[in-house]
């Protein structure tokens, strides 16, 4: 390719300060370093944790700053070292990587790579702690490894999975963070049995994501519990079958739950990042069996509260990032379970705005509008 180790100017929309509107500016992107690979993105969308850390109320602020990790695309060149993907492959960029060396990657129980886990916190690259990103000299800082609104990013290469060329892009973008999240939180970690009842916290695209997951997994009932009572309709085309909002009630949910399900749903899944709900999606699980599955991302402050006789009475709480996936090995297969048919992500995407534009995209949200946007890049 041409540009290979060249610098690359291309259109990023750079975060300058926190909570306020990205603004698209030339960026000089510099050359993939050992180990690295330079990416073309050509689909992005927006998910939560971005607004969080834009936001930067409940999280540490680092700016300027790319934000962006839920995308698609293409490798332009790779650095030294790199063997398993080459210039053309199509990828999903992904915020937490997989090294394939470290005890993590080579135990079969765990996605939490030594190496690569996600960390919000750094905006560099971790091979020489630098910004491959400049404005007139300047570093612009990295997001999560990814990066992905501008129009060329640079990654670790355990940070990106190869997908099938025959995927459209503009699909399975999705399922490079919300929608896997959601997914594996169910399929992966809380794992319903068939015929039993889940609760889901939040029912944005990870939420929904996650009742999928139990509808596939063959949940009898699947409860959607929002305080936006505009999600319910929705939701039912995701596998939900009745609904809770929190505000309708006198009483904390836990116990509304506990009372429609004689006891105590058998698994829960939080997908919300509100401590509260994180904290009722546990206590409603019922005693003896019940799993509940936390997936949002809290407030740095935010602590977890509970009796533990809670624990004693035999309900188990778990975490995971990424629905426990690994990147690299696993959502390759993710991609065919869409490509076969068995999953389908159309439902999930809701609109679709050019580059130019992308500041919509966080309108939308902020409204609690729609499921995911798709950011265009190119049209
Ligand atoms: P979203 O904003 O689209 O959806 C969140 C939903 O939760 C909204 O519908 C909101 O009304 C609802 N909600 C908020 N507080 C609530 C409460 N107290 N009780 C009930 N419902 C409540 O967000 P999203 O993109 O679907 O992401 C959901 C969460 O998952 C976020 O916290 C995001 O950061 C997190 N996330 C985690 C991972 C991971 O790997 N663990 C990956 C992606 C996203
Ligand atoms: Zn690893």
């Amino acid at each position: 390719m041409a540009t290979a180790g060249k610098v690359i100017k291309c259109k990023a929309a750079v975060a300058w300060e926190a909570g306020k509107p990205l603004s698209i500016e030339e960026v000089e992107v510099a050359p993939p370093q050992a180990m690295e690979v330079r990416v073309k993105i050509l689909y992005t969308s927006l998910c939560h944790t971005d607004v969080y850390f834009w936001e930067a109320k409940g999280q540490t602020p680092v700016f300027p700053r790319i934000f962006g990790h839920e995308a698609g695309g293409i490798i332009e060149s790779v650095g030294e070292g790199v063997t398993d993907v080459a210039p053309g492959d199509h990828v999903l960029p992904v915020f937490t990587g997989e090294c394939k060396e470290c005890p993590h990657c080579k135990s079969a129980e765990s996605n939490m790579c030594d190496l690569l886990r996600i960390n919000t916190d750094r905006g560099v690259m971790i091979g020489d702690g630098k910004s491959r990103f400049s404005i007139n000299g300047k570093p612009i800082y990295h997001f999560v490894g990814t990066s992905t609104f501008s129009e060329y990013t640079v990654m670790h290469v355990g940070c990106v999975a190869k997908i099938n060329p025959e995927a459209p892009l503009d699909k399975v973008c999705v399922l490079s963070c919300g929608i896997s999240t959601g997914l594996g939180a169910t399929i992966n970690v809380a794992k319903p049995p068939k015929g039993s009842t889940v609760a889901i916290f939040g029912l944005g695209a990870v939420g929904l994501a996650a009742a999928e997951g139990a509808r596939i997994a063959g949940a009898s009932r699947i409860i959607g519990v929002d305080l936006n009572p505009s999600r319910f309709e929705e939701a039912r085309k995701f596998g939900c079958t009745e609904f809770v909002n929190p505000k309708d009630h006198d009483k904390p949910v836990q116990q509304v739950l506990a009372e429609m399900t004689n006891g105590g749903v058998d698994r829960s899944v939080e997908c919300t990042g509100n401590i509260n709900a994180m904290i009722q999606s546990f206590e409603c699980v019922h005693d003896g069996w019940g799993v509940a599955v936390l997936v949002g991302v809290p407030h740095k402050d935010a602590e977890f509260k509970t009796h533990p006789m809670n624990f004693l009475n035999e309900r188990t709480l778990k975490g995971t990032f990424f629905g426990n996936y690994k990147p690299r090995t696993d959502l390759p297969n993710v991609v065919e379970l869409y490509m076969k048919k068995e999953l389908e992500v159309e439902k999930f995407i809701t609109h679709s705005v050019p580059f130019a534009e992308i500041n919509k995209a966080f309108d939308l949200m902020a409204k609690g509008e729609g499921i995911r946007c798709i950011i265009r890049m190119e049209n």
